[in-house]
Protein backbone atom coordinates (compact mmCIF):
# COMPACT_ATOMS: atom_id res chain seq x y z
CA UNK A 1 0.00 0.00 0.00
CA UNK A 2 3.13 1.90 -0.38
CA UNK A 3 2.36 5.75 -1.20
CA UNK A 4 -1.17 4.83 -2.52
CA UNK A 5 -2.70 7.52 -1.14
CA UNK A 6 -0.42 10.27 -3.09
CA UNK A 7 -0.63 8.82 -6.51
CA UNK A 8 -4.70 8.95 -5.54
CA UNK A 9 -3.94 12.80 -4.95
CA UNK A 10 -2.18 13.39 -8.22
CA UNK A 11 -4.47 11.09 -10.11
CA UNK A 12 -7.96 11.59 -9.54
CA UNK A 13 -10.36 14.30 -9.89
CA UNK A 14 -9.96 17.32 -6.87
CA UNK A 15 -14.10 17.03 -7.32
CA UNK A 16 -14.21 13.80 -6.57
CA UNK A 17 -11.46 13.96 -4.05
CA UNK A 18 -13.74 16.35 -2.43
CA UNK A 19 -16.99 14.64 -2.14
CA UNK A 20 -18.07 12.44 0.69
CA UNK A 21 -19.94 8.88 -0.19
CA UNK A 22 -23.01 8.51 0.18
CA UNK A 23 -23.56 8.04 3.62
CA UNK A 24 -25.64 4.85 4.65
CA UNK A 25 -26.17 3.66 8.37
CA UNK A 26 -25.91 -0.54 9.46
CA UNK A 27 -29.73 -0.69 10.40
CA UNK A 28 -29.30 -4.59 11.70
CA UNK A 29 -31.50 -4.33 14.17
CA UNK A 30 -33.07 -1.34 14.43
CA UNK A 31 -36.71 0.15 13.67
CA UNK A 32 -35.74 1.31 10.12
CA UNK A 33 -37.46 4.61 9.06
CA UNK A 34 -34.80 6.33 7.39
CA UNK A 35 -35.06 5.27 4.00
CA UNK A 36 -38.10 5.55 2.51
CA UNK A 37 -38.49 1.61 2.61
CA UNK A 38 -41.92 -0.25 2.13
CA UNK A 39 -42.26 -1.78 5.14
CA UNK A 40 -44.31 -4.63 4.14
CA UNK A 41 -43.09 -7.88 3.03
CA UNK A 42 -45.20 -10.33 0.80
CA UNK A 43 -47.64 -12.61 1.48
CA UNK A 44 -46.11 -16.19 2.25
CA UNK A 45 -47.79 -17.33 -1.19
CA UNK A 46 -46.85 -14.04 -3.06
CA UNK A 47 -43.28 -15.59 -2.08
CA UNK A 48 -44.00 -18.97 -3.41
CA UNK A 49 -44.89 -18.04 -6.72
CA UNK A 50 -42.22 -15.93 -6.76
CA UNK A 51 -39.52 -18.36 -6.43
CA UNK A 52 -41.08 -20.44 -8.76
CA UNK A 53 -40.57 -17.50 -11.25
CA UNK A 54 -37.14 -17.17 -10.70
CA UNK A 55 -36.39 -20.80 -11.54
CA UNK A 56 -37.47 -19.89 -15.05
CA UNK A 57 -33.69 -18.04 -14.83
CA UNK A 58 -31.09 -18.40 -16.88
CA UNK A 59 -28.16 -17.53 -14.72
CA UNK A 60 -25.23 -18.43 -17.40
CA UNK A 61 -26.97 -15.96 -20.01
CA UNK A 62 -26.80 -12.42 -20.28
CA UNK A 63 -30.11 -10.70 -19.67
CA UNK A 64 -31.94 -9.32 -22.46
CA UNK A 65 -30.31 -6.30 -22.89
CA UNK A 66 -33.76 -4.33 -23.53
CA UNK A 67 -35.87 -5.39 -21.42
CA UNK A 68 -38.73 -6.18 -23.76
CA UNK A 69 -41.03 -7.79 -21.59
CA UNK A 70 -40.39 -6.14 -18.89
CA UNK A 71 -40.49 -2.72 -20.04
CA UNK A 72 -44.10 -3.99 -21.50
CA UNK A 73 -45.44 -4.88 -18.13
CA UNK A 74 -43.99 -0.96 -17.13
CA UNK A 75 -45.58 0.59 -19.69
CA UNK A 76 -48.96 -1.09 -19.24
CA UNK A 77 -48.68 -0.65 -15.22
CA UNK A 78 -48.13 2.74 -14.92
CA UNK A 79 -50.07 4.03 -17.99
CA UNK A 80 -46.47 4.97 -20.02
CA UNK A 81 -48.13 6.94 -22.81
CA UNK A 82 -47.40 4.71 -26.48
CA UNK A 83 -46.10 7.81 -28.04
CA UNK A 84 -43.04 7.99 -25.08
CA UNK A 85 -39.47 5.71 -25.15
CA UNK A 86 -38.70 4.34 -22.33
CA UNK A 87 -35.08 3.08 -20.80
CA UNK A 88 -34.93 1.27 -17.77
CA UNK A 89 -32.01 1.66 -14.85
CA UNK A 90 -30.50 0.00 -11.85
CA UNK A 91 -32.77 2.41 -10.00
CA UNK A 92 -33.48 5.62 -10.83
CA UNK A 93 -29.68 6.54 -9.19
CA UNK A 94 -28.67 5.16 -12.68
CA UNK A 95 -31.35 7.09 -14.48
CA UNK A 96 -29.52 10.34 -13.26
CA UNK A 97 -25.69 9.36 -13.88
CA UNK A 98 -26.96 8.27 -17.79
CA UNK A 99 -28.77 11.59 -18.03
CA UNK A 100 -25.72 13.42 -16.55
CA UNK A 101 -23.04 11.21 -18.42
CA UNK A 102 -24.96 12.39 -21.75
CA UNK A 103 -24.29 15.97 -21.52
CA UNK A 104 -20.97 15.92 -19.17
CA UNK A 105 -18.16 17.99 -21.63
CA UNK A 106 -20.66 19.72 -23.52
CA UNK A 107 -19.51 22.90 -21.40
CA UNK A 108 -23.30 23.76 -19.62
CA UNK A 109 -24.55 22.95 -16.50
CA UNK A 110 -27.29 21.16 -13.97
CA UNK A 111 -29.93 23.17 -11.79
CA UNK A 112 -32.25 21.98 -9.11
CA UNK A 113 -33.92 23.64 -6.57
CA UNK A 114 -33.10 23.34 -2.56
CA UNK A 115 -32.84 21.34 -0.41
CA UNK A 116 -33.55 18.47 -3.00
CA UNK A 117 -32.83 15.09 -3.38
CA UNK A 118 -28.53 14.61 -2.62
CA UNK A 119 -27.46 12.78 -5.63
CA UNK A 120 -28.38 15.59 -8.87
CA UNK A 121 -25.33 17.33 -7.00
CA UNK A 122 -23.62 14.39 -5.92
CA UNK A 123 -23.56 12.94 -9.28
CA UNK A 124 -23.05 16.27 -11.06
CA UNK A 125 -19.84 16.84 -9.30
CA UNK A 126 -18.31 13.36 -9.96
CA UNK A 127 -19.15 14.58 -13.74
CA UNK A 128 -17.56 17.46 -13.44
CA UNK A 129 -20.80 18.87 -14.08
CA UNK A 130 -21.34 22.64 -12.28
CA UNK A 131 -24.23 22.56 -10.27
CA UNK A 132 -26.60 25.21 -9.06
CA UNK A 133 -28.77 25.03 -6.40
CA UNK A 134 -31.68 27.34 -5.89
CA UNK A 135 -32.94 27.98 -2.66
CA UNK A 136 -36.92 27.07 -2.41
CA UNK A 137 -39.06 29.28 -0.20
CA UNK A 138 -39.21 29.54 3.09
CA UNK A 139 -40.88 28.38 5.86
CA UNK A 140 -43.41 26.27 2.85
CA UNK A 141 -40.25 24.76 0.51
CA UNK A 142 -42.54 25.76 -2.82
CA UNK A 143 -40.71 26.42 -6.08
CA UNK A 144 -39.92 30.35 -6.49
CA UNK A 145 -40.47 30.83 -10.05
CA UNK A 146 -39.17 34.66 -10.01
CA UNK A 147 -35.73 33.18 -8.70
CA UNK A 148 -35.68 29.96 -10.71
CA UNK A 149 -36.61 32.23 -14.12
CA UNK A 150 -33.82 33.98 -13.19
CA UNK A 151 -31.15 31.44 -12.66
CA UNK A 152 -32.33 29.32 -15.71
CA UNK A 153 -31.99 32.84 -17.66
CA UNK A 154 -28.39 33.34 -15.82
CA UNK A 155 -26.97 29.60 -16.28
CA UNK A 156 -28.85 28.45 -18.91
CA UNK A 157 -28.69 25.04 -17.70
CA UNK A 158 -28.74 21.36 -20.09
CA UNK A 159 -30.47 19.80 -17.31
CA UNK A 160 -32.83 20.82 -14.70
CA UNK A 161 -34.05 18.15 -11.67
CA UNK A 162 -37.47 18.94 -10.29
CA UNK A 163 -38.64 15.73 -7.35
CA UNK A 164 -42.28 15.92 -7.79
CA UNK A 165 -42.79 15.32 -4.77
CA UNK A 166 -39.88 16.44 -3.43
CA UNK A 167 -37.15 15.05 -1.04
CA UNK A 168 -36.69 15.28 1.92
CA UNK A 169 -39.24 18.19 1.63
CA UNK A 170 -42.22 16.09 0.91
CA UNK A 171 -44.36 18.95 -0.95
CA UNK A 172 -45.53 18.74 -4.23
CA UNK A 173 -44.22 21.57 -6.40
CA UNK A 174 -46.91 23.90 -7.78
CA UNK A 175 -48.28 22.91 -10.79
CA UNK A 176 -48.38 26.27 -12.97
CA UNK A 177 -44.58 26.90 -11.21
CA UNK A 178 -43.28 23.46 -12.89
CA UNK A 179 -44.73 24.80 -16.34
CA UNK A 180 -43.38 27.68 -16.08
CA UNK A 181 -39.62 25.94 -16.12
CA UNK A 182 -40.48 23.72 -18.87
CA UNK A 183 -41.57 27.09 -20.66
CA UNK A 184 -38.41 29.12 -19.66
CA UNK A 185 -35.81 26.21 -19.27
CA UNK A 186 -33.44 26.28 -22.59
CA UNK A 187 -32.20 22.39 -21.49
CA UNK A 188 -33.75 18.99 -20.93
CA UNK A 189 -36.35 19.43 -17.53
CA UNK A 190 -35.82 15.74 -15.78
CA UNK A 191 -39.16 15.72 -13.27
CA UNK A 192 -38.19 12.96 -10.30
CA UNK A 193 -41.46 10.79 -9.64
CA UNK A 194 -39.97 8.33 -7.68
CA UNK A 195 -42.79 8.81 -4.77
CA UNK A 196 -46.03 9.15 -7.32
CA UNK A 197 -47.45 6.15 -5.88
CA UNK A 198 -48.03 8.25 -2.45
CA UNK A 199 -48.66 11.09 -4.33
CA UNK A 200 -51.22 10.26 -7.20
CA UNK A 201 -50.26 12.98 -9.39
CA UNK A 202 -47.68 12.64 -11.93
CA UNK A 203 -46.70 14.16 -15.90
CA UNK A 204 -46.47 10.91 -17.25
CA UNK A 205 -49.50 11.37 -19.47
CA UNK A 206 -49.14 14.46 -20.48
CA UNK A 207 -45.29 13.71 -21.82
CA UNK A 208 -46.11 13.77 -25.29
CA UNK A 209 -47.25 17.46 -25.08
CA UNK A 210 -43.43 18.70 -23.84
CA UNK A 211 -40.41 18.00 -26.23
CA UNK A 212 -38.09 18.79 -22.84
CA UNK A 213 -39.55 17.12 -20.64
CA UNK A 214 -38.43 13.52 -19.48
CA UNK A 215 -40.63 11.56 -16.54
CA UNK A 216 -38.41 9.33 -14.11
CA UNK A 217 -40.07 6.78 -11.62
CA UNK A 218 -38.57 4.04 -9.37
CA UNK A 219 -39.97 0.60 -7.92
CA UNK A 220 -38.18 1.48 -4.83
CA UNK A 221 -40.85 3.52 -3.15
CA UNK A 222 -43.18 1.19 -4.26
CA UNK A 223 -41.94 -1.09 -2.41
CA UNK A 224 -39.46 -3.24 -4.33
CA UNK A 225 -36.06 -1.11 -3.28
CA UNK A 226 -33.88 -4.13 -3.29
CA UNK A 227 -34.54 -4.79 -6.59
CA UNK A 228 -32.73 -1.69 -7.88
CA UNK A 229 -35.24 -0.93 -11.33
CA UNK A 230 -36.02 2.51 -11.84
CA UNK A 231 -37.00 4.17 -15.59
CA UNK A 232 -37.26 6.80 -17.47
CA UNK A 233 -39.76 8.12 -20.29
CA UNK A 234 -39.89 10.90 -22.86
CA UNK A 235 -39.68 11.79 -26.58
CA UNK A 236 -37.86 8.86 -28.21
CA UNK A 237 -35.53 11.52 -29.90
CA UNK A 238 -33.75 11.50 -25.72
CA UNK A 239 -34.04 7.97 -24.70
CA UNK A 240 -32.56 6.73 -28.01
CA UNK A 241 -29.09 8.89 -27.18
CA UNK A 242 -29.45 8.15 -23.75
CA UNK A 243 -29.84 4.50 -24.31
CA UNK A 244 -26.17 4.40 -26.00
CA UNK A 245 -24.77 5.76 -22.80
CA UNK A 246 -26.76 3.05 -20.64
CA UNK A 247 -24.79 -0.12 -20.15
CA UNK A 248 -25.87 -3.04 -22.06
CA UNK A 249 -27.17 -5.23 -19.63
CA UNK A 250 -27.74 -3.17 -16.51
CA UNK A 251 -30.64 -5.22 -15.17
CA UNK A 252 -29.62 -8.42 -14.20
CA UNK A 253 -32.14 -11.49 -15.25
CA UNK A 254 -32.97 -11.53 -11.66
CA UNK A 255 -34.75 -8.11 -11.33
CA UNK A 256 -36.06 -8.62 -15.11
CA UNK A 257 -38.10 -11.49 -13.43
CA UNK A 258 -38.99 -10.10 -10.48
CA UNK A 259 -40.04 -6.30 -12.14
CA UNK A 260 -42.13 -8.55 -14.09
CA UNK A 261 -44.00 -10.46 -11.36
CA UNK A 262 -44.39 -8.05 -9.02
CA UNK A 263 -45.87 -5.91 -11.48
CA UNK A 264 -48.43 -8.68 -12.06
CA UNK A 265 -49.23 -8.17 -8.52
CA UNK A 266 -49.51 -4.77 -8.72
CA UNK A 267 -52.69 -5.04 -6.38
CA UNK A 268 -50.96 -6.26 -3.36
CA UNK A 269 -48.48 -3.51 -3.70
CA UNK A 270 -50.81 -0.58 -4.18
CA UNK A 271 -52.95 -2.52 -1.17
CA UNK A 272 -49.86 -1.56 0.93
CA UNK A 273 -49.36 2.01 -0.06
CA UNK A 274 -52.91 2.34 0.13
CA UNK A 275 -52.10 1.27 3.61
CA UNK A 276 -48.93 3.79 4.27
CA UNK A 277 -51.36 6.40 2.87
CA UNK A 278 -53.45 6.23 5.77
CA UNK A 279 -50.77 5.82 8.00
CA UNK A 280 -49.18 8.93 7.13
CA UNK A 281 -51.96 10.66 7.46
CA UNK A 282 -52.44 9.61 11.75
CA UNK A 283 -48.46 9.97 12.20
CA UNK A 284 -48.94 13.52 10.92
CA UNK A 285 -52.20 14.06 13.19
CA UNK A 286 -49.83 12.66 16.24
CA UNK A 287 -46.72 14.34 15.18
CA UNK A 288 -48.71 17.86 15.19
CA UNK A 289 -50.20 17.20 18.60
CA UNK A 290 -46.22 17.72 19.79
CA UNK A 291 -45.60 21.15 20.81
CA UNK A 292 -41.98 21.37 20.57
CA UNK A 293 -42.33 19.83 16.79
CA UNK A 294 -43.50 21.57 13.19
CA UNK A 295 -44.66 18.70 10.99
CA UNK A 296 -45.07 19.33 7.25
CA UNK A 297 -47.39 18.71 4.63
CA UNK A 298 -46.29 15.16 2.97
CA UNK A 299 -47.25 13.75 -0.62
CA UNK A 300 -44.27 10.87 0.16
CA UNK A 301 -44.18 7.97 2.58
CA UNK A 302 -42.38 10.24 4.67
CA UNK A 303 -42.82 13.27 7.27
CA UNK A 304 -40.49 16.17 7.20
CA UNK A 305 -40.16 17.74 10.88
CA UNK A 306 -38.82 19.91 13.06
CA UNK A 307 -37.81 20.02 16.35
CA UNK A 308 -38.86 23.68 17.70
CA UNK A 309 -36.67 23.82 21.09
CA UNK A 310 -34.84 20.73 20.80
CA UNK A 311 -31.40 19.69 19.68
CA UNK A 312 -31.73 17.71 16.34
CA UNK A 313 -28.34 15.83 16.92
CA UNK A 314 -29.41 14.99 20.55
CA UNK A 315 -32.82 13.71 19.52
CA UNK A 316 -31.56 11.66 16.59
CA UNK A 317 -28.82 9.37 18.85
CA UNK A 318 -31.70 8.97 22.00
CA UNK A 319 -34.09 7.63 18.75
CA UNK A 320 -31.66 5.31 18.03
CA UNK A 321 -30.55 4.30 21.52
CA UNK A 322 -34.12 3.39 21.56
CA UNK A 323 -33.99 1.23 18.78
CA UNK A 324 -35.30 3.57 15.73
CA UNK A 325 -33.19 4.59 12.84
CA UNK A 326 -34.61 7.92 11.42
CA UNK A 327 -33.00 10.82 9.02
CA UNK A 328 -31.46 13.33 10.74
CA UNK A 329 -31.32 16.42 8.38
CA UNK A 330 -29.87 18.87 10.35
CA UNK A 331 -25.89 18.44 9.39
CA UNK A 332 -26.98 19.80 5.95
CA UNK A 333 -27.71 23.29 7.23
CA UNK A 334 -29.99 25.87 6.11
CA UNK A 335 -33.18 25.34 5.93
CA UNK A 336 -32.91 21.86 6.95
CA UNK A 337 -31.66 23.15 10.87
CA UNK A 338 -33.41 21.18 13.61
CA UNK A 339 -35.24 19.16 11.15
CA UNK A 340 -35.68 15.48 10.78
CA UNK A 341 -37.11 13.05 8.37
CA UNK A 342 -39.06 9.53 9.23
CA UNK A 343 -40.80 7.02 6.65
CA UNK A 344 -44.04 5.85 7.40
CA UNK A 345 -44.14 2.46 8.76
CA UNK A 346 -46.22 -0.31 9.92
CA UNK A 347 -49.12 1.13 12.58
CA UNK A 348 -46.41 -0.59 15.17
CA UNK A 349 -43.62 1.02 14.01
CA UNK A 350 -45.28 4.35 13.92
CA UNK A 351 -46.50 3.96 17.38
CA UNK A 352 -42.71 2.87 18.92
CA UNK A 353 -41.59 5.73 17.29
CA UNK A 354 -43.85 8.24 18.54
CA UNK A 355 -43.54 6.63 22.17
CA UNK A 356 -39.91 6.89 21.59
CA UNK A 357 -39.97 10.52 20.35
CA UNK A 358 -42.44 12.07 23.08
CA UNK A 359 -40.03 10.56 25.99
CA UNK A 360 -37.29 12.56 24.62
CA UNK A 361 -39.10 15.18 24.51
CA UNK A 362 -40.30 14.98 27.88
CA UNK A 363 -36.72 13.96 29.54
CA UNK A 364 -34.67 16.31 27.51
CA UNK A 365 -33.88 19.52 28.09
CA UNK A 366 -34.62 22.37 25.48
CA UNK A 367 -31.37 22.82 23.99
CA UNK A 368 -32.09 26.19 21.57
CA UNK A 369 -34.31 28.49 21.24
CA UNK A 370 -34.96 29.18 17.30
C1 LIG B 1 -35.27 7.51 -3.33
C2 LIG B 1 -35.20 8.50 -4.45
C3 LIG B 1 -34.63 8.16 -5.67
C4 LIG B 1 -33.80 6.89 -5.84
O1 LIG B 1 -34.50 5.86 -6.24
P1 LIG B 1 -33.83 4.49 -6.68
O2 LIG B 1 -34.68 4.09 -7.82
O3 LIG B 1 -33.92 3.61 -5.50
O4 LIG B 1 -32.40 4.75 -7.12
C5 LIG B 1 -34.69 9.06 -6.72
N1 LIG B 1 -35.25 10.27 -6.54
C6 LIG B 1 -35.78 10.65 -5.37
C7 LIG B 1 -36.37 12.00 -5.24
C8 LIG B 1 -35.75 9.78 -4.29
O5 LIG B 1 -36.22 10.19 -3.11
Amino acid sequence: MNGAKDRVRALLRPEVLALSAYATVDAQGYIKLDAMENPYPWPEAMVEEWLTRLRTAAPNRYPDPSCTRLKGALRAALGIPAEAGLLVGNGSDEIIQIILMAVAGSGGCVLAPEPTFVMYRQISTCLGLPFVGVPLREPDFSLDPDALGAALARHRPKVVFLAYPNNPTGNLFDEAAILRVLAEAPGLVVLDEAYAPYAGRSFLSRLPEFGNLLVMRTLSKLGLAGLRLGLVAGDPAWIEQLDKVRLPYNINVLTQISGEFALEKRAVLDAQVAQLVQHRQALREELSKFHAVHVYPSWANFLLFRLLCHDAERVYQELKAAGILVKNLHPVGGPLRQCMRVTVGTAEENRHFLLALRHILETQDPAHDS
